[in-house]
């Protein structure tokens, strides 16, 4: 074939791959994205702060959030759109399933739309009193607990869990039977007696410390428990699992990451669930950590109403690459007392992990998981690709549906087919 055939043909390729792509950019312009909100976001704060009788210093310091953290229905209704009904609901909903919200992650949503995807993640909803099928506890989390608050599923690593503490009492959360009414840290006691049980148990190579949200630890208690774990010879990785980028980014200071860094590898998970979490102020504290050579992985959840739409979930992801955060897991949600109305099909997320492979970066794919019911572990669920195999062949389908064959050779001996090929060779006179 001529050159000037082949580009023919490169070049009609590529107008059909533009037109693959078009439904996602029209869709994208409609998608709220934080890193083009922030005048908005600006305006808001200055609301709060007036109306939390507080200055603007007080604002990016995480002690003062935590303390201003709304959780009065006269408070959040002087700023959100709130009528009667609401008000009763969220009186009702205090003490069945305590809510309670950074100003900063209360900044982020929008005071008159009630399905804000921020508002269906952050502020309750008369759906967690009628939606009451599901489980309190559906992963057995209580049954995994081989000492002190340790979770342990998997061979070779595990979890502790440091507090119940968290910037915003996620309406979805897996973990809402720990919240109670109360914040509490786990007693110093209770974190011995982990880190003497991972002290113990020398295949354990890889420590979660996580909560609720880890980072609500002051720098020296976390540092404690940092250091105890990094001085264990068998552990070779940390991971600090939070959501404190989303909900309260201030938490990520210069003394945070040089303490942090000192620890080495460490590593965060973190949980965004939507492009609008992806702010200016999340970025600049996901840039701090990633400066400070740790590397980001989010595990986004899948909620019914904020993101079970596969443009979304394009969008976040790579909302989140450009401030360093690798899409890490997609869970499926799971089956909690409280946060039913946020369950949505497998073939949802199926559809969205279909739709991101080949349409989007490899870096852009996170592994889509549903954790097994009765704490069996996280099951990772594909579409399939793989169509049928025989001897010497398999058939695949490809991103866009294309059906090929495909040759498929057993493995054989390296130094056979070395030695063989040598032999090979000299009777060809290759060799000498
Ligand atoms: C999710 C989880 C882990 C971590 O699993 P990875 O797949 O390595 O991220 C570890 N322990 C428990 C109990 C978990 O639930």
């Amino acid at each position: 074939m001529q050159k000037a055939d082949r580009r023919e043909i490169a070049l009609k390729r590529a107008q059909e791959l533009k037109g693959k792509i078009r439904d996602y950019i029209e869709a994208k312009a409609k998608i709220p994205k934080g890193l083009e909100m922030q005048s908005r976001f600006e305006e808001n704060k200055r609301k709060l702060l007036k109306i939390l009788n507080a200055a603007e210093d007080n604002w990016n310091d995480w002690h003062w959030q935590l303390k201003n953290m709304i959780k009065d229905v006269d408070v959040l209704s002087q700023f959100i759109e709130l009528d009667e009904e609401d008000k009763r609901i969220f009186k009702k909903l205090s003490s069945l399933y305590r809510w309670a919200v950074s100003p900063y992650y209360a900044s982020l949503m929008d005071a008159k739309d009630p399905f804000d995807p921020i508002r269906l993640m952050g502020l309750p909803s008369a759906a967690e009193l009628v939606y009451d099928i599901g489980e309190m506890d559906p992963m057995r989390e209580e049954y995994t607990n081989p000492a002190g608050c340790i979770t342990r599923r998997y061979p070779d690593r595990l979890i502790i869990n440091v507090t119940n503490r968290c910037a915003n009492f996620c309406r979805f959360c897996q973990r809402r039977r720990n919240i109670g009414q109360m914040d509490r840290n786990q007693p110093k006691s209770v974190i011995q007696e982990s880190i003497e049980y991972i002290k113990q148990n020398p295949e354990i190579r890889d420590v979660l410390i996580t909560g609720g949200d880890a980072l609500l630890l002051e720098d020296h208690e976390l540092e404690w428990i940092i250091s105890q774990v990094r001085a264990i010879p068998h552990v070779e990785i940390i991971r600090i699992g939070t959501r404190s980028l989303v909900t309260l980014p201030m938490r990520i200071t210069p003394q945070l990451c040089k303490m942090l860094k000192k620890y080495h590898p460490i590593y965060v998970n973190t949980h965004f669930n939507h492009p609008k979490e992806v702010t200016e102020d999340a970025k600049r504290a996901a840039e701090m950590l990633a400066d400070s050579g740790i590397p980001i992985g989010n595990q986004m959840v899948l909620l019914n109403g904020v993101n079970n739409d596969k443009h979304v979930v394009m969008c976040l992801n790579h909302e989140l690459l450009k401030i360093r955060i690798k899409p890490y897991y997609i869970f499926h949600p799971k089956q909690v007392r409280g946060t039913m109305h946020f369950q949505c099909s497998i073939d949802e997320g199926m559809e969205i992990m279909e739709y991101l492979r080949g349409n989007t970066s490899g870096l852009a794919i996170p592994t889509y998981i549903v954790n097994a019911p009765g704490g069996l572990g996280k099951t990772p669920i594909l579409p399939t690709y793989l169509i049928s195999r025989g001897p010497g062949y398999v058939v695949l389908r490809t991103w866009e549906g294309e059906i090929v064959k495909c040759r498929n050779l057993p493995s054989k001996d390296i130094k056979t087919i070395i030695k063989e090929s040598k032999q090979q060779g000299q009777s060809k006179g290759v060799a000498g």
